[in-house]
């Protein structure tokens, strides 16, 4: 599962598969961190600097984070893609066809200019949250969305 939360400093990534249980999150940051609830993460319930330290200590790399850079994202649905836009402007976009089969991914592309800001990575969790909301197949083939979405991903191979 992959999921983005949102406060206007940062993006946090929770993709769930990665996830050891390990609780360093929720040691560092019980407020923002509770697998009691729902949703499980609400960064309005501690300040930033506090939530960045938390996640920096997730061994397994289930938990990443941003900052937003004043980049906004959104899900487009009619133009089955999800876009990010500084202002009015849009910087990036990641594309998706709707087949039989699920979503597929084909291509994630950002302004070089707005590049090494997670605005990518920002935008292919965008596609992959709103289909598995929707129970929906992703089906990464951009070798961009692969590497985020498929890759494993363990920081010190513990844990
Ligand atoms: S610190 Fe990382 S591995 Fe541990 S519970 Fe939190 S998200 Fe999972």
């Amino acid at each position: 599962m992959h999921r983005l939360y949102e406060n206007e400093d940062i993006t946090v990534f929770w993709d769930s598969e990665k996830c050891r249980h390990a609780k360093e999150c929720v040691h560092g940051s019980p407020s923002a961190f509770d697998p009691m609830r729902r949703p499980w993460i609400d960064l309005g319930r501690a300040d930033t600097a506090e939530v960045w330290k938390a996640i920096a200590k997730c061994p397994s790399g289930a938990l990443t984070c941003v900052y937003n850079h004043e980049i906004k994202i959104r899900f487009e649905e009619d133009g089955s893609c999800s876009a990010a836009y500084h202002g009015e402007n849009k910087v990036g976009e990641c594309d998706f066809r709707d087949t039989p089969d699920g979503w597929v991914i084909y291509h994630t592309e950002v302004l070089p200019e707005f590049g090494g800001r997670g605005i990518a990575k920002r935008l292919v969790f965008k596609i992959a949250e709103e289909a598995e909301k929707r129970k929906i197949n992703v089906i990464p083939t951009c070798s961009y969305a692969v590497k985020v979405l498929k890759q494993p991903e363990n920081r010190d191979g513990s844990d």
